[in-house]
């Protein structure tokens, strides 16, 4: 017998269906004697709905009462999904992230994880009842709901399977597993069957919208080994777990593409100590993440800093900067429309040429390179939104990772 973290994303809870179905699948596991602590997220489609929604009555929603709506997603399916077991028999509790004992930080739509009290949903597990929890989804000590950044169902159930010490840890989806490139857009894309966390959270945090970047630094952080498979069929996942001495013999694990890209340009910048600082405090003080920071030599005095933001936090970053540059001098321009693509694997610490590789397989295809960063074991190319699918492609096949 296992005690088994199970999270079912939004296209395999998309409708009662499939609702139905995820009920039989965890109906089996429970009859092969399984404990289960399942997570859901909204239906597919639900959270983005609920965005539009907020929008339309104001531009700019206060966070407070976007994470108040955002959060009835979760709240459908979790009591469906519960329902569901109950109609074929099966003893169900459906928690909110509150409920589950989920505390947050207090900042909201990306809010971090701080503790789990799980005592009320161990003693409803062991009272024999299957525990259904809202992903995404927690609650501050003011008491109010809080959100976990999109995607955030990965984390609930990373977290959960860390704070309850879960045998496994399944996230199930709509493909078979994590490929070496989206399946949807690279067709020659294959399974990977295991993965170091470090490969996945660069792959995360640089496109792969498999799984949520936040929750694979908690699975690094706390060692939660965990699997990616499919709702769908019973094919065998992806593993992701700790890095192991056989990973470095591949050079490139994967190519993650991120088309949702904004490139900004802070010019006129005063070459004194403290200017980036400033910028950039700023910036981390609205919650924006930055990547890809490039700073040209100072000249006359003045600097230019270059940087990306994901698109939709564009607006808010311009805003955060306008009150620092009226006062330090120096003017903000920004470009749309990016992408960022990024191969990635542990074995670029012993291998060499894998920039030359990325570089001329580009240009063989003429996409033109904007902005280049580079970690230990990835190397990333800001290029037009328009070419990243075609330039994906490319670079698949230049690294040797199509299908046989
Ligand atoms: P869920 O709703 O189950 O959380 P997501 O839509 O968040 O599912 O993530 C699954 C999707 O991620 C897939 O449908 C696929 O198109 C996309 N994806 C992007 N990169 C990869 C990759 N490297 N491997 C697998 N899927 C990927
Ligand atoms: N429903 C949330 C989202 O769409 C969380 C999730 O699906 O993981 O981002
Ligand atoms: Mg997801």
């Amino acid at each position: 017998m296992a005690l088994i973290v199970q999270k079912y994303g939004g296209t395999s809870v998309g409708d009662v269906e499939r609702i139905k179905k995820v009920a039989e699948r965890i109906r089996s596991f429970r009859e092969d004697g399984h404990q289960l602590v399942v997570v859901v997220s909204a239906r597919s489609g639900v959270t983005n709905e609920l965005i539009a929604r907020a929008e339309a009555v104001c531009p700019n929603p206060p966070e407070r009462e976007l994470d108040q709506l955002l959060s009835i997603g979760e709240q459908e399916t979790i009591a469906l999904t519960a329902m569901a077991l109950h109609g074929i028999g099966v003893p169900a509790i459906s928690y909110t992230g509150a409920q589950a004992g989920i505390v947050t930080d207090m900042s909201h739509t990306k809010a971090r994880i701080q503790t789990i009290n799980a005592n009320a949903l161990i003693k409803d597990l062991k009272a024999g009842n299957v525990i259904i929890v809202a992903g995404f989804q927690g609650i501050n000590v003011d008491g109010d709901t809080t959100t976990l950044g999109r995607g955030g169902s990965d984390l609930t159930a990373i977290a959960l399977a860390g704070a309850i010490k879960a045998d496994k840890c399944e996230i199930y989806t709509d493909v078979d597993g994590v490929y070496t490139a989206d399946p949807r857009v690279v067709k020659s894309a294959r399974k990977i069957e295991e993965i170091s966390y470090d490969e996945m959270l660069e792959l995360a945090s640089h496109g792969s919208k498999v799984m949520q970047s936040r929750s694979v630094e908690f699975a690094k952080k706390y060692d939660v080994v965990f699997e990616v498979r499919s709702s769908f069929n019973h094919n065998p996942g992806t593993i992701v777990k700790e890095e192991v001495a056989s990973m470095e013999k591949v050079v490139v694990r994967g190519v993650a593409v991120d088309k949702n890209q904004a490139k900004v340009q802070v010019s006129s910048l005063p070459d004194k100590p403290g200017s980036a600082a400033r910028v950039f405090k700023a910036l981390s003080e609205a919650n924006i993440v930055v990547d890809m920071i490039v700073q040209n030599a100072g000249r006359d005095g003045v600097a230019t800093l270059t940087f990306t933001v994901p698109s939709g936090e564009l607006g808010k970053a311009t805003r955060a900067l306008d009150p620092v540059l009226r006062d330090l001098g120096g003017s903000i321009s920004s470009q749309d429309q990016f992408a960022k693509l990024s191969v990635v694997g542990v074995g670029m610490k012993t291998h060499s040429g894998v920039a030359a590789m990325l570089f001329q397989s580009l240009a063989n295809v003429g996409v033109n390179i904007d902005l280049i960063s580079t970690s230990e074991i990835r190397i990333t190319v800001a290029i037009e939104q328009a070419k990243a699918d075609e330039a994906a492609r490319a670079v698949h096949t230049a690294f040797g990772l199509d299908r046989a």
